[in-house]
């Protein structure tokens, strides 16, 4: 079956607002500008300029969203950001499970999990991050770790259109480094037969995966071609209008 691509850009810690208003208002001017939009986008800046990014994007068809959400609705969480929160920020979706965070800020499978039932209860979009790090894929445990994080993090009411998971090898994450084409070939055709497992073969076959870890416009091209893969979550290469633009070109 044919499924849409989607072209996501992670931008993480940077950008100030005058930045990031430029950079996302060059990007939805040409989606926009787009008669066929034969592609989806979304951009995921800092919860600073969330609201401003928003506002530059608004009716371009560029979906915004954030990095990360709380669990929780509301309350006694200082610091943490509710998804109730984002979407009246005129949020559209946000990231969960991203490596930085399981990472930095030691977030757990069934936490991710639990962020991504709040944030689908709140009525946004989400793209689950998975991956595995250098020493799981050295010690031959690739296909066993994003099994279980599959298994631990994909909610079971999630639906396709809805979620979305990123594979993103850690190691390849802003090191310039790429799995082979069969390494994301065979890792993407695994995690489809786990989204099987947990919400069924018809709904694992609509849902979109995403390649993510140091794709640029010279490789974007040959890894969005890949079988199973649905798009890229892009970091680094997101940050530069003209970058983020190319890899989009290359789905026209
Ligand atoms: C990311 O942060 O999700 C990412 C894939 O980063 P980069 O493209 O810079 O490797």
């Amino acid at each position: 079956m044919t499924r849409r691509k989607l072209i996501a850009g992670n931008w993480k810690m940077n950008g100030l607002k005058a930045d990031g208003v430029a950079l996302a208002s060059a990007v939805a001017g040409k989606y926009k500008a787009l008669a066929d939009k034969k592609f989806d986008m979304f951009i995921a800046p800092p919860f600073t300029i969330l609201g401003a990014v928003a506002d530059a994007a608004k009716d371009s068809g560029v979906w915004v969203g954030a990095q990360d959400c709380s669990q929780f609705e509301k309350g006694a969480h200082t610091g943490d950001v509710s998804p109730t929160m984002l979407k009246d920020l005129g949020c559209g979706g946000v990231i969960v499970g991203h490596s930085e965070r399981r990472t930095d800020h030691g977030e757990t499978d069934a936490l991710v999990k639990e962020k991504a039932s709040a944030a689908l209860k709140a009525g946004l979009g989400v793209i689950i991050c998975i991956g595995e790090t250098l020493a799981e894929r050295d010690a031959g445990k690739t296909l066993d770790v994003v099994g279980r994080q599959v298994h631990g993090s994909l909610p079971a009411e999630s639906t396709a259109g809805r979620v979305v998971i990123a594979y993103e090898p850690v190691w390849a994450i802003g090191t310039g480094k790429t799995p082979t084409t069969e390494d994301v070939e065979e890792v993407h055709a695994f995690i489809r037969g786990q989204i099987a497992e947990v919400l069924g073969a018809d709904m694992a076959e609509k849902m979109q995966i995403l390649y993510g870890g140091s794709v640029k416009p010279s490789n974007a091209k040959e890894l969005l071609a890949l079988a199973d893969v649905d798009g890229a979550l892009i970091g680094g290469a997101s940050l530069k209008a003209e970058d983020f633009w190319a890899i989009a070109e290359t789905q026209m």
